[in-house]
């Protein structure tokens, strides 16, 4: 389960963080999108404003043509201009001579009236024009001239309106301004700049930048516009959503987590159960090998007496017939019953050990690496309470046997029940290790080793250890090794016990290669 955890939750993590991406991402287009259209709308402004101004010049041309100039209209249009109009500073109109000299004739600024200054000012800016096209001109920060020329038969003028481009944006002066790092920047197609609005700072870290630029559809004023914005990414960031994303993405890897460990659970359940089967089957087969071995050992070791006993009871009898009638003849029928019993005794005998040595299924080729592995995994548990440490040595490719998997398993099984047992008595702190090795022998075949870190076999007990009912263990049989090696034997091996080099007990099974 632990191990899922931190998958589970870099998941976790990459999906919200992809979302929080996502989602700005989203966000800043929005924003940019917003701009450009912030921006589209005040080029159009902008561009209205602009007709209106050639609007105006044209008004005025139309009273300027013809001499003299009447001044009274002229004033009235003019004053009408500048009033509804304040971003118009001035209009001035100048009679250019034959010459080139120019004369003012008509202007709004009182202080420029007597002058030819002005009137020279409004006709530059009216040479610089391409006829009826009017241009503009920048006259120092934030103000430009826009002029024209008219002719007609009495001459050229020079018409002229002075514009404070500061104005031209007025009642959109809060635009946006507030966002952070907005600017808004318009410039004269000469690269003189008009008008500079500057917002707040950048918006904080992981600043962003979005752009609008474009020219003013003019003719005659085609200025052009900026916008800027830096909003931060950080405030672009829909913290509300991701938060909901989180929580709802937690839930669903907390979900599958849930899901996994209930598999986990249930294949683990399948496993043990697995185990349980398969030890029952070896529990099964070593009691009824037991049994077999039992009968066996007791019919060996009542054959001798009951031999005896007959031959004694025969000999009694040939002595008994020899002494004639009365008691004789009684003691020779109790010696006949004797050995009438006595033979009966040893053919059941006889037919107890014909039935424990039945025949097994014969012995095919096995793997030794999965009988080991198998025996180990079955007692894992027991070997773990009783703190002994299991140490497979399997080499690959497996090494390869004649056996019979089922026994094989159980001789496995009572020679590591065995080793467990002689680490019982191991002092405390001493190693408590078992090895299960298998290694092909060279000459064709396959060895098992079972060797253990206890106290080894006494000297004195080396050549009983293999006898039935040699026990050294309160409450044991002396039925495991015995049974071992009928069962080894049985498989066409042989079993061995000696020293291990480290000083307990090692017992080798020998068993014969597939093509023996
Ligand atoms: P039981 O386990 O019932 O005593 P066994 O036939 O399996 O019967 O073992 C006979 C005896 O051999 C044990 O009582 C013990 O004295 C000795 N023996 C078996 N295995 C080991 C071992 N790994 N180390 C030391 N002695 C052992």
């Amino acid at each position: 389960m632990k191990r899922a955890l931190l998958p589970a939750l870099l998941l976790w993590a990459a999906a919200t963080l992809a979302f929080a991406a996502g989602g700005t991402a989203l966000r800043r287009a929005d924003a940019e999108a917003q701009l450009q259209e912030e921006g589209r709308r005040l080029q159009r402004l902008l561009a209205q404003r602009a007709d209106q101004h050639d609007a105006h010049l044209t008004a005025i041309s139309a009273l300027a043509v013809g001499l003299p100039v009447t001044r009274e209209p002229l004033a009235q249009l003019a004053d009408g201009i500048l009033r509804f109009y304040p971003r118009v500073l001035a209009a001035d109109v100048a009679a250019v001579t034959a010459e080139g000299t120019p004369a003012l004739v008509f202007t709004t600024r009182p202080d420029c009236a007597a002058g030819t200054n002005c009137a020279a000012a409004v006709a530059r800016g009216a040479a610089a024009a391409i006829d009826a096209r009017p241009v503009p001109l920048p006259l120092g920060p934030g103000r430009y001239r826009l002029a024209k020329r008219v002719r007609d038969a009495s001459g050229t003028r020079a018409l002229a309106l002075e514009i404070d481009a500061a104005r031209l944006l007025e009642a959109e002066a809060a635009t946006g301004e507030a966002a952070p790092g907005a600017t808004l920047t318009l410039y004269l197609p000469d690269g003189t700049l008009l008008l500079e609005r500057v917002g707040e700072g950048p918006g904080g870290p992981f600043a962003t930048r979005l752009a609008f630029a474009a020219p003013i559809g003019s003719a005659s004023q085609p200025m052009l516009l900026r916008l800027e914005r830096q909003p931060s990414l950080v405030a672009l960031v829909p913290w509300g959503l991701v938060a909901g994303f989180g929580a709802a993405a937690a839930l669903v890897v907390a979900l599958g987590l849930g899901l996994l460990r209930s598999r986990r659970a249930a294949r683990e359940a399948r496993r043990r159960a697995e185990l349980g089967e398969q030890a029952a089957r070896l529990a099964h087969a070593g009691r009824i090998n037991a049994l077999g071995e039992m009968a066996s050992g007791i019919a060996h070791e009542l054959t001798q007496p009951l031999t005896a006993l007959l031959s004694q009871s025969q000999a009694a009898l040939r002595l008994a017939q020899r002494g004639g009638e009365g008691d004789g003849a009684l003691l020779a029928a109790a010696l006949e019953a004797n050995v009438a019993q006595a033979r009966r005794a040893g053919d059941i005998l006889a037919r107890l050990r014909d039935w424990a040595a039945n025949e097994l299924p014969p012995p095919r080729p096995v793997a030794l690496n999965a009988i080991l592995r198998g025996v180990a995994a079955l007692n894992a548990r027991d070997m773990e309470a009783r703190g002994v440490e299991v140490e497979l040595d399997l080499p690959e490719p497996s090494p390869v046997a004649l056996a019979e998997p089922v026994q094989a398993e159980q001789v496995v099984h009572n020679l590591l029940r065995n080793a467990a047992d002689a680490l019982e008595g191991n002092p405390s702190g001493a190693p408590r290790r078992v090895g299960l090795v298998a290694r092909a022998l060279p000459g064709g075949g396959a060895e098992i080793q079972v060797e253990d870190t206890g106290p080894g076999i006494a000297p004195a007990v080396r050549d009983q250890l293999f006898e039935p009912f040699f026990t050294t263990k309160p409450g044991g049989m002396g039925l495991g090794l015995p049974l071992c090696r009928t069962l080894v034997e049985r498989m066409g091996g042989a079993i061995e016990a000696e020293a291990a080099p480290g000083g307990g007990a090692r017992f080798v099974v020998r068993l014969a290669g597939a093509a023996a």
